[in-house]
């Protein structure tokens, strides 16, 4: 991983043309994927290079312009119905609900398939980190899973929006 300004990491995005294939992470002091212990980390895959820019913040402001880049602006608009609908039956979707009642903090990752974290190559995978916790809770998946991530980020963002309250 090279360390980086944040401003490099949104300008390389932004130079990128369309179709490339890149991705990025936001994680948190105590993310399993998180070298730097103390700090959050903000890490970009792109043209087969990883780059990172470490802060004591999260860059909420930055990572929600990648989300948009990255999926399209509709991944963060509210939807209860698809909650509901598409969570049925899925172990870490009704993980991450059981979390939002009682409140536990959890994050999660969406690994692509060329992913540096990814432990399964060639897979696509979701990783969920729930606060005191010891293992991750992870899914493969065949192809992309939009809806399961759909929820997962829904949830997330409707976590957010209470503990704002
Ligand atoms: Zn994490
Ligand atoms: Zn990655």
């Amino acid at each position: 991983m090279i360390q980086t300004p944040l401003e490099e990491i949104i300008s390389t995005v932004e130079s990128m043309p369309p179709k490339s294939k890149w991705h990025f992470h936001m994680l948190t002091p105590d993310c399993v994927f998180n070298q730097e212990k103390e700090k959050h980390a903000f890490v970009l895959e792109a043209n087969s290079k990883c780059l990172v820019f470490y802060s004591n913040e999260k860059q909420l402001e930055t990572g929600q312009k990648l989300v948009r880049l990255l999926h399209g602006n509709k991944i963060l608009e509210e939807s209860n119905a698809e909650i509901s609908q598409a969570s049925e039956g899925n172990f870490l979707t009704d993980k991450a609900k059981e979390c939002n009642e009682k409140k536990i903090i959890w994050h999660h990752h969406m690994l692509f398939p060329e992913c540096s974290f990814n432990k399964d190559k060639g897979k696509w995978k979701i990783v969920l980190e729930v606060d005191g916790e010891k293992k991750v809770f992870e899914a493969n998946y065949p192809a992309e899973p939009s809806s399961d991530l759909r929820v997962i980020e829904l949830l997330l963002y409707k976590k957010n929006l209470q503990s704002l309250k």
